[in-house]
């Protein structure tokens, strides 16, 4: 009766007490605080270290601390028969919703001309861009939450995924590769929500950023592994599109000699568009933990061999 937590960017504090109150008798620790080969079969993992799985061999189901799963798919040493299960959290889609309509907004109010005015003590006008047609790569349970909150500012949102969406705040739903460019044509805001997988390497590229409009603005809050970074560069300095909001990067932290410092038209937020308050996702790794030891189907199970 013991859960193993091994997330290596953050302190674990909360999640752990909170952990304890929700489940009595379970012993709650820090992976490194098991003896070597304990017998933990339950872990919570975020950028866990390469030692964990050598320390504690017997980890059966491990859930993810964040809506990503990337960093235990691609885990090389991960066991191959690991159960692998995500948070799928309303906090966590209204926080990236907020996030995306922010960015969309102090791109249209020219907020970096003014922030940048003001450094100057400069007195400046600038008119609001109207343009309102966002398209949404990656309509998943974050994607769809926040393409419902465009609709609800008034933004016309249209959705591109595997799979074909509807709603009525869906303006047009495209699936499949093949309709990638056709998606971004006329959006003026693309915004990529994708997970990393081996299919999304790299799919945002010159072909992606050549489709939308002169005046497009380009958001990324889901993997930096999507992007063509040199292709979104290439845009940027050619003014193929007009800006962009990163948030995510292939390296994280961003290198501090990376060009994405440099480019006045690019914003660089660090990995900080959603964050997962431990408080609020205790309950649903709790039952996973109860659905795991009672033998019962997880939720929010990762189909691994899709990868997200
Ligand atoms: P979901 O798994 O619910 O959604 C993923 C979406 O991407 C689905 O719509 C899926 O299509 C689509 N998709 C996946 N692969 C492809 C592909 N090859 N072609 C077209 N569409 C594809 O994930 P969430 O919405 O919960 O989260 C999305 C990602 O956001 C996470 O994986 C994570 O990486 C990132 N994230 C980033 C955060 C940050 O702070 N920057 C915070 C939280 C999450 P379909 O619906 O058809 O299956």
């Amino acid at each position: 009766m013991s859960i193993a937590i091994a997330i290596s960017n953050r302190s674990a504090k909360t999640l752990i007490n909170a952990l304890k109150k929700h489940l009595p008798g379970v012993e709650v620790k820090n992976w490194h605080e098991y003896q070597a080969h304990s017998d933990v079969e339950f872990g919570v993992c975020w950028q866990q270290p390469a030692q964990l799985w050598s320390h504690l061999p017997k980890l059966k189901v491990v859930s993810s601390l964040g809506a990503g799963v990337d960093g235990l798919i691609y885990d090389d040493k991960r066991p191959q028969t690991l159960n692998i299960s995500r948070i799928v959290d309303p906090s966590l889609s209204e926080q990236m919703a907020d996030f995306v309509l922010m960015s969309i907004l102090n791109h249209q109010r020219n907020m970096a001309a003014y922030w940048q005015a003001q450094q100057a003590r400069d007195w400046i006008f600038k008119r609001r861009k109207q343009d309102n047609k966002v398209t949404i790569l990656g309509a998943g349970e974050i994607g769809l939450v926040v393409a419902r909150k465009l609709h609800l500012n008034g933004y016309q949102v249209s959705t591109w995924s595997q799979t074909l969406k509807s709603a009525n705040y869906i303006a047009q739903s495209f699936v499949g590769e093949n309709q990638l460019v056709d998606s971004v044509k006329r959006a003026h805001f693309v915004v990529s929500i994708l997970p990393a997988t081996s299919q999304t390497n790299d799919l945002i590229d010159e072909r992606v950023f050549c489709a939308m409009p002169k005046d497009g603005y380009f958001i990324n809050v889901g993997r930096g592994n999507a992007v063509d970074e040199q292709a979104l560069i290439k845009a940027l300095e050619g003014n193929v599109i007009a800006g962009a909001a990163l948030d995510v990067f292939k390296q994280e932290p961003l290198p501090s000699h990376h060009p994405f410092w440099d480019l006045p038209q690019l914003t660089v937020t660090p990995h900080v568009s959603a964050i997962t308050d431990q408080q609020q996702v205790v309950e649903q790794i709790a039952e996973n933990y109860q659905r795991f030891v009672q033998n019962k189907a997880l939720i929010n199970q990762v189909d691994v061999n899709k990868g997200y």
